[in-house]
């Protein structure tokens, strides 16, 4: 555009001098035709006087003390390089760590900022003359590329067998002849094995000790991926994204599958991804179309990402390991999406995301940690007018969770560049987070669970006005000491009152009762059911599918009479698990989430058989009953949603023999209509919070979009942290910085 002048980076971000004729064209142009991984905070421009430059300089940087320059996540690799490492006369042929400026390792490989090579894992390979050179080249697509690198200077693969022996290869033939490999990638070890191959799937099952939760795959491009799912445009876009995170998608109903069954059993849905590294698609020169790519994990303990600790502890499950030699020094786990109600809803967000902040209206005077909850963790980092989540840290009561908890708490305070000085907690008094928080030296701020849940949506949004959320969710402490979980929440960062919730159920055993969910279910009816009642759905509890022993059901009775060990709750997820059990769909628990998924997938297999789609409402099938009713009363202390006439409606279907997956639709259906009149009735007509995990179901949340639309309700939902508890940390700090800021 004939501009002259210069540019420079300093510790107030990119600054150019511009000269020319066209410079309101630049400027507009310069925002929008951004590189693929640039993202401007914000940008302004001032006149200067005119000094007469010939030409236009990158000029040496200021000195950056201080410097607030983001640290970018991971990322897919570009065309580019995909054309590098398949061309026979480029110099990065087959290199599987190809990358350049605009794709590579970042967030992983950085030990501290400003992010220059020596502060990442690649500072202990010097670059090879001609890498020099790319990276001195401002013409280059390597210019300042801080991982560049190539086969004579950089990192290098290492195939082993399980003793240890080196062998040639990538193990492509390994792969094919149906091993299992542990493969070190960008975040971490996956376990891989050719998906179309059920021998070797259920062999990775078996040794993983896995349960029945669904693996992860990876297609060999879009078109595979196409073949198994259903893809919207918006999915497709996600799948191909710089982030490239696991896509859950509708899988294709039909017996033309050529995946291995037990990849996702009972599921109607697939998690999908496309090769992200050079390596993924030097892999797929092998004769399959999809891998198996799941975390290298012992049960509940933390993602392996360095060699020695996969070698030892995934010896017996991996019969081959393909190690490399560049260091991960943040480990990350693949993100999930799914998407719902036509935009991403994030269920994990770690690589390719993290660390990018998300932004604060009320600046935070006080730099502070959230340390999030308990399950799914993720802890968050604030200052001024930004917070920086960090990635998916797994299940806080496994000790090694923790440890890498306290691990990345350490090194995320250099890539954030935030010292905390105070610190946000759960209300739970037993979360290890909440011991951890109790023992700095910090202030502290307690925040109520689901209190958390509805103002980060509100943070993300930008709001601040007092709003109603309704968060549907597994458990939360409450402030009244029980469990809570399906609340309707009226408040903003500065308060809230509790409007109306699920009455109270009794869940024996506690959190820890989540995972028989059949107990529940018994603890429930039994609870709610006259005698009569009673009497005759006992029999339920004998039956195949939902049999409980004799001796579980006298010391359930005895533990309801005696209160001993059980706990009030008016938790979502309970409600969810129990009828997942009472209809048999899932009555055993192997991974969190597994019976409310199972009876989603169960009712929109039904309902897809049918002909209906998701949040469609005019179906009405004759000889049905419209909907499950939930009964909305006055109590003391708000609206209750009563579930008594629910279940005994449910319950005289199972016993007439009508279809689990149709009783679940219905039972979905009932819930959504409730929240929708519980808003209602509550005579309120502002815009409405959905949040919490359980809106992580697009069966349940497209269905109370609908509904809300129908009422001319507004909905605000999470768009970059998940709904549940991956994105509590950000609501902690939004509240408690009000707090603190009231005592200063
Ligand atoms: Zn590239
Ligand atoms: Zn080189
Ligand atoms: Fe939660």
């Amino acid at each position: 555009m004939k501009i002259r002048g210069w540019v420079n980076n300093s510790n107030q971000g990119v600054n150019i001098h511009a000269e020319g004729e066209e410079i309101e064209e630049f400027y507009a142009r310069l925002r929008a035709e951004i590189p693929p991984l640039a993202h401007i905070l914000s940008s302004n421009w001032h006149e200067v006087a005119l000094v007469g430059y010939e030409d236009f300089r990158i000029v040496t940087s200021e000195e950056a003390q201080g410097a607030k320059v983001l640290v970018s996540p991971d990322v897919a690799i570009c065309s580019d390089c995909l054309a590098d490492i398949r061309d026979p006369e480029n110099r990065r042929f087959r290199y599987p760590f190809a990358n350049c400026t605009n794709c590579g390792p970042r967030y992983t490989i950085i030990r501290d900022v400003p992010y220059d090579r020596p502060n990442t894992t690649m500072a202990a390979f010097p670059l090879c003359a001609e890498c020099a050179a790319e990276y001195a080249d401002p013409l280059d697509r390597r210019f300042h590329a801080q991982p560049v690198a190539c086969g004579g200077c950089g990192p290098q693969v290492e195939l082993l067998d399980s003793a240890g022996q080196i062998l040639p290869g990538w193990g492509i033939d390994q792969l094919a002849a149906g091993n299992i490999l542990a493969i070190k990638g960008l975040g971490g070890f996956h376990l891989v094995c050719d998906a179309g191959n059920p021998e070797a799937v259920n062999r990775l099952r078996a040794r993983k000790e896995r349960g029945a939760k669904p693996f992860a795959i990876m297609a060999r491009n879009r078109g595979a991926a196409l073949r198994e799912v259903e893809l919207s445009r918006v999915e497709v876009e996600l799948l191909e994204s710089p982030g490239a995170p696991i896509v859950i998608a509708e899988r294709r109903s039909g017996e033309s599958s050529r995946l291995a069954s037990a990849i996702a059993p009972g599921m109607d849905t697939l998690g999908v991804m496309l090769p992200y590294t050079p390596l993924h698609h030097i892999l797929f020169e092998g004769p399959y179309d999809f891998l198996v790519m799941t975390s290298a994990n012992l049960s509940g303990e933390p993602l392996i990402y360095e060699n020695s600790e996969a070698l030892a502890g995934l010896r017996g499950i991996a019969d081959y390991f393909l190690l490399h030699n560049r260091d991960i020094f943040h480990p990350c786990d693949d993100s999930v999406v799914r998407v719902i109600g036509g935009e991403v809803v994030y269920i994990r967000r770690a690589r390719g995301y993290v660390p990018r902040p998300v932004e604060v209206s009320t600046p935070i005077l006080r730099p502070m940690l959230a340390v999030g909850g308990e399950l799914k963790n993720a802890f968050c980092l604030a200052s001024r007018e930004l917070a920086f989540m960090s990635q998916y840290l797994g299940d806080m009561e496994d000790y090694a969770s923790f440890l890498r908890f306290q691990q990345e708490l350490q090194s995320f305070q250099h890539v954030a560049s935030i010292v905390p000085q105070a610190v946000a907690h759960d209300l739970h008094p037993n979360y290890q987070t909440t011991r951890f928080a109790l023992d700095s030296s910090w202030p502290k701020v307690s925040v109520q669970h689901h209190h958390a849940h509805l103002v980060s949506v509100l943070g993300e949004h930008g709001a601040e006005q007092r709003v109603l959320g309704v968060i549907c969710d597994g458990t939360g402490y409450g402030e009244d000491g029980r469990i809570w979980g399906f609340e309707f929440l009226y408040g903003n960062a500065r308060g809230f009152e509790r409007w109306a919730h699920l009455e109270y159920l009794p869940l024996p055993g506690g959190d820890a009762g989540a995972k028989k969910p059949l107990r529940i279910a018994y603890a429930y009816l039994k609870t709610l059911f006259s005698a009569s009642e009673w009497a005759s759905c006992e029999q339920l509890f004998g039956r195949a599918s939902t049999k409980l022993p004799e001796d579980e059901m006298r010391w359930l009775d005895w533990q309801l009479q005696s209160g001993v060990q059980v706990f009030p709750t008016s938790s979502t997820g309970r409600l969810f698990d129990a009828v997942s059990a009472l209809l048999g769909i899932c009555t055993r628990v192997t991974y969190e989430g597994q019976a409310a998924m199972e009876l989603e997938a169960a009712a929109t297999i039904w309902a897809r058989g049918q002909g209906i789609e998701a949040g469609q409402s005019q179906f009405n099938p004759v000889g049905l009953k419209q909907k499950y009713p939930v009964e909305i009363r006055p109590e003391q202390d708000g609206l209750s949603l009563g579930v008594h006439a629910l279940f005994r409606e449910m319950v005289d279907d199972i016993l007439a023999g009508v279809e689990p997956g149709e009783i679940a639709y219905w039972f979905h259906r009932a819930v959504a209509e409730a929240i929708v009149e519980t808003i209602v009735r509550l005579e309120y007509t502002g815009p409405v919070v959905l949040n919490g995990g359980v809106f992580q179901n697009k069966l349940l949340t497209e269905r109370v979009m609908r509904l809300c639309q129908n009422q001319d309700i507004q909905v605000l939902r999470a768009r970059r942290l998940p709904p549940g508890d991956g994105g509590l940390a950000y609501g902690q700090i939004l509240i408690a910085n009000e707090v603190l800021n009231k005592c200063v």
